[in-house]
């Protein structure tokens, strides 16, 4: 906040001092105004989420891109800890953890969700990418979130989200799995 009112307000004017002010700029340099302004007066309004734990015995994980994308509300990161601790008994392997939300939420790259703080990617090396994946261990791995609590998983093959979707019927088993095209590297999870 501070650094908005003291850092980049003045930047911002001073920047605007050395470059000449065609209309366009002025049109771009009013909506930056009003954005900045929106960010002083509702900064208190903002979600604070959690950070994501560091890996340990009782929460054994990796992660993989920007540490900025590592937080969330406590619903997601308890079942990202019953997650990967059941994975590493099953298989003695870490899952990796990918994009969840910013510290205080708002829309990051082209996700379209990731943006109640109850989103998160997980990379599951051992599996592959679809469509070569290790089918038996995607069907395990899968049912592990499942179990764990996430209401909803997307994944790209669609052998794996039957097979777990009719599993989770029979078990009565809250939370299925969705086709979704672009997830052939990671699922993702979601809860609530
Ligand atoms: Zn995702």
């Amino acid at each position: 906040m501070r650094y908005t009112e003291e850092t980049l307000i003045p930047q911002l004017e001073e920047f605007l001092k050395n470059i000449p002010l065609t209309p366009r700029i002025n049109a771009s340099t009013e909506l930056a105004k009003i954005a900045v302004e929106y960010v002083v007066q509702n900064y208190n309004t903002f979600p604070v989420f959690t950070a994501l734990p560091p890996s340990d015995d009782e929460f054994p994980h990796y992660t993989y891109g920007n540490p900025k994308r590592k937080f969330g509300q406590s619903e997601i990161i308890e079942v990202l800890k019953t997650v990967c601790l059941a994975y590493f008994h099953l298989t003695g392997n870490k899952l990796w953890i990918g994009d969840m939300q910013l510290e205080h939420g708002g829309r990051i790259g082209t996700h379209v969700s990731h943006k109640l703080g109850l989103d998160a990617d997980i990379d599951v090396i051992e599996v592959g990418d679809v469509p070569n994946i290790n089918r038996p261990l995607a069907i395990n791995t899968a049912q592990i979130f499942l179990q764990s609590g996430a209401t909803l998983v997307f994944y790209a093959d669609h052998n794996v989200v039957n097979t777990v979707n009719e599993w989770a019927l029979e078990n009565e088993i809250k939370g299925h799995l969705s086709h979704e095209p672009d997830h052939t590297k990671h699922f993702h999870l979601r809860v609530g």
